[in-house]
């Protein structure tokens, strides 16, 4: 007898685990299955730096990222365990009259949708963050309740949520390819055998153009390296000191155990076809001295604001493939033309952060009812038929990260 269900979902990082808790929580009675080929949340999820930054220049990012604390609450509630998120605040440092203006209109945002937001001075952002030199920063935002929290805690909080209302959590199953009929997908195969299904969501990660190849569809993004580093401890990074956001030099910070940590985007990122990264991303090398040619290249811009980066020892290098899109925008929702086929991928990211929307729009809509949230914005056609194979692609999607200046 072929196994039946009424929602698969292939992946379980963030996004797989979000949407299972949103979909069992507001469909019950309705039978979930989440497919694992390793272990839930341990490829791109527990790697993340996990800023949850909720007042960034991207407004359609905002409301999605609002649902997750709201729901880390609720699910803090119902488990009895705290997720712990570190309300440390931001700080946004602008050095340039073009980041100043950029950050007027963050601060017009940040009122827009509510959140706490204030232009703090010179000697007040030296206490709050005395590794930082602000002598060339011509205003300083501060907004007080942007948090990080442990990314691999928020996706397992998922998991626990959804397993408690039935979801079966199947972990070292593979979806080897999709059931098919006439435009609709029907199941998927996998290496424990066939499971039918009335919806079957793609939450695959950086692999989820593998499996949307199958529907014909060309999901435009890429997986392109993040990495971080975490200095040494010392006195000058406060464990309750804020992120801090420098677009000038391209950087973020925050504290992380008595350290620092912090992240400078390079001038050439590196990307990888889908088809080249290796199943369990444990297996991949993403650089053979640790990052350290990157940070001596792009340190400079970041020594400008962290006058002690040079004397500081570096304790931990960690990095990790995101999916981006060219234009830093999800990639969410149907595939025009096919039924019974979701895709919540290309996180650009802010996976993290936004995990609640992307949770509860995904969810709602492999229900067949309508998406409360918007997401026009993370269509999956925007840039028409595209190959998220080759390579002028690959290295369009890498582009948007070199540029990026959020953290
Ligand atoms: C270094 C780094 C720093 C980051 N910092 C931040 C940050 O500060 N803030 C933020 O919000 N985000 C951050 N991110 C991004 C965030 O980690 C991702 O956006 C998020 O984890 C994406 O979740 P996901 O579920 O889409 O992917 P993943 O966590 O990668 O999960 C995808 C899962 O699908 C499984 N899978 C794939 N194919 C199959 C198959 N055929 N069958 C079964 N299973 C399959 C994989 O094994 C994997 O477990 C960062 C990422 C990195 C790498």
């Amino acid at each position: 007898m072929m196994k039946k269900t009424d929602l698969v979902i292939v992946g379980g990082g963030i996004f797989g685990c979000a949407i299972a808790y949103y979909f069992s929580k507001n469909n019950p009675g309705k039978q979930v299955m989440l497919l694992e080929r390793n272990e839930l949340n341990n490829a791109a999820t527990s790697r993340a730096a996990a800023l949850m930054t909720m007042v960034r220049s991207k407004r359609s990012y905002i409301p999605l990222t609002i649902e997750t604390f709201k729901v880390a609450k609720e699910m803090e509630e119902e488990l009895g365990e705290t997720l712990d998120f570190k309300v440390v605040g931001m700080m946004h440092v602008a050095a340039s009259e073009a980041k100043v203006k950029d950050l007027e209109v963050l601060m017009d945002i940040a009122k827009e949708y509510d959140q706490e937001a204030y232009y703090i001075n010179k000697e007040e952002a030296k206490v709050k963050a005395p590794w930082l030199e602000v002598e060339e920063a011509l205003k300083i935002g501060f907004v007080p309740n942007e948090a990080y929290c442990d990314p691999y805690m928020l996706g397992t909080f998922f998991a626990r949520c959804a397993r408690n209302r039935g979801v079966k959590i199947h972990q070292g199953v593979e979806v080897v390819g999709l059931i098919q009929e006439t435009g609709t997908v029907k199941g998927v195969k996998t290496t424990d055998g066939d499971i039918l299904a009335e919806t079957v969501v793609d939450a695959a990660g950086v692999w989820a153009p593998l499996l949307a190849g199958q529907v014909g569809a060309g999901l435009p993004m890429a997986p392109v390296r993040s990495q971080y580093w975490i200095t040494e401890r010392s006195d000058l990074f406060p464990i309750n000191s804020p992120m801090v956001l420098l677009p000038d030099a391209q950087a973020y910070a925050r504290p992380e155990g008595g350290g620092l940590l912090f992240g400078i985007r390079e001038g050439k990122s590196l990307v990888a076809s889908p088809k080249d990264v290796p199943k369990d991303i444990t297996d991949f090398v993403f650089s053979a001295d640790e990052g350290m040619d990157d940070l001596f290249e792009n340190g400079e811009r970041l020594a400008r604001f962290f006058p002690a980066f040079y004397d500081m020892g570096i304790k931990y290098y960690v990095a990790g493939f995101s999916g981006y899109t060219p234009d830093s925008h999800l990639v969410l929702g149907a595939v025009p033309g096919i039924k019974g086929f979701l895709v919540a991928s290309g996180c650009c990211g802010a996976g993290i952060s936004v995990a609640g929307g992307v949770g509860l729009g995904i969810a709602e809509m492999a229900a067949g009812r309508p998406n409360p949230l918007d997401y026009s914005e993370f269509e999956i056609s925007r840039f028409g038929s595209i190959d998220p194979f080759g390579e002028e692609w690959l290295h369009k999607c890498a582009a948007a990260r070199s540029n990026k200046v959020s953290g």
